[in-house]
């Protein structure tokens, strides 16, 4: 994961911790090859731009200047900036303590939403929660049946009215079958097209203003760089969100959606998935994301 960002980064940096006195002109190189190494990395232009600057804001302070160990004390501010990029803290899933807990995934077909909902689902009953799958994209033929596989493999419900093409009606009824059945979480994997439309976005919006989720994640395939920044943008703005999920992080991602979709959207990327298995969730931790990408 990230390993030609984490090269690329370490290579711009070792030209400077080398050295036992360094000047302005020494950061403002690295820091130049370091901007190059985030736009080959797919990071947002202006979000490398900012990154830079307040790097290098910290970094022409005397401190660093006179410091005997400059190269150590930018990789620390590196690192400090990478950390608050990434978002500070790691933001949990939010639960509704009085009753129950709806999350509404949202996202592009392929992106992953159906395998990320039963994981989510094998996350949470693992944490006790009595959780029900709701089979609501009717678009893609297989969907249905793929939830419903995915939740005998984990011994979670699927609710499905596959006679229905109204994913609304799907996620209303979803909520009345939980509570009647003593369910406390439901996990509605809603449609995705292959590109931004706005039927799907209206549709989105319509399903998230009848059920009212505790939270919406936005499920994004981290493969697709700068794509993946403009769709959840569209996404932000149209239907909104109260985080992210990254997928396909055990792919060669580059880096530039995980780097730059926090600062564009303002939302908290909460979840990593790492694979194909129904396992291989992770929660997103920022400080444990930076010291990744420095290697
Ligand atoms: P959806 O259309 O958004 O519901 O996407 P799917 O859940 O069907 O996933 C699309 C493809 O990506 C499937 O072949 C999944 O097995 C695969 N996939 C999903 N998540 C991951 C992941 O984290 N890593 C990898 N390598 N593949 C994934």
């Amino acid at each position: 994961m990230l390993d030609e960002l984490t090269e690329k980064l370490e290579k711009a940096l070792k030209k400077i911790t080398g050295q036992g006195k360094i000047t302005e002109s020494n950061i403002s190189e690295t820091l130049r090859e370091i901007r190059r190494v985030l736009l080959d990395a797919d990071v947002n232009y202006k979000v490398a731009k900012d990154f830079i600057e307040k790097v290098k804001e910290k970094s022409l302070g005397q401190e660093v200047i006179n410091s005997v160990t400059p190269g150590q004390l930018i990789t620390k501010i590196i690192y400090d900036e990478l950390v608050e990029l990434l978002g500070n803290q790691s933001s949990e899933l939010e639960v509704n303590p009085n009753g129950l807990t709806t999350i509404m995934l949202i996202g592009l077909q392929g992106s992953g939403k159906t395998t990320f909902s039963a994981k989510l689902a094998k996350y949470l009953k693992n944490k006790k929660q009595n959780v029900l799958l709701v089979a609501a994209d009717v678009y893609r033929p297989a969907a249905r049946s793929q939830l419903k596989i995915l939740g005998s493999q984990i011994n979670v419900p699927v609710f499905s009215i596959d006679e229905s093409n109204d994913p609304v009606t799907i996620s209303v009824e979803s909520l009345k079958y939980a509570k009647e059945n003593g369910l406390n979480t439901v996990i509605i994997d809603t449609a995705g097209r292959l590109h931004v439309d706005d039927e799907m976005m209206i549709e989105a919006a319509k399903i998230k203003e009848r059920v009212k989720p505790t939270q919406t994640l936005f499920v994004v395939d981290s493969m697709t760089g700068q794509d993946a920044v403009n769709s959840a943008k569209a996404f932000h703005e149209k239907v909104d969100f109260d985080g992210v999920v990254l997928t396909k992080m055990d792919g060669d991602s580059r880096g530039g959606c995980i780097l730059s979709i926090r600062a564009i959207v303002d939302r908290p990327v909460k979840f990593v998935s790492l694979g194909e298995k129904l396992d291989s969730l992770e929660l997103f931790y920022p400080d444990r994301m930076a010291s990744r990408i420095l290697g």
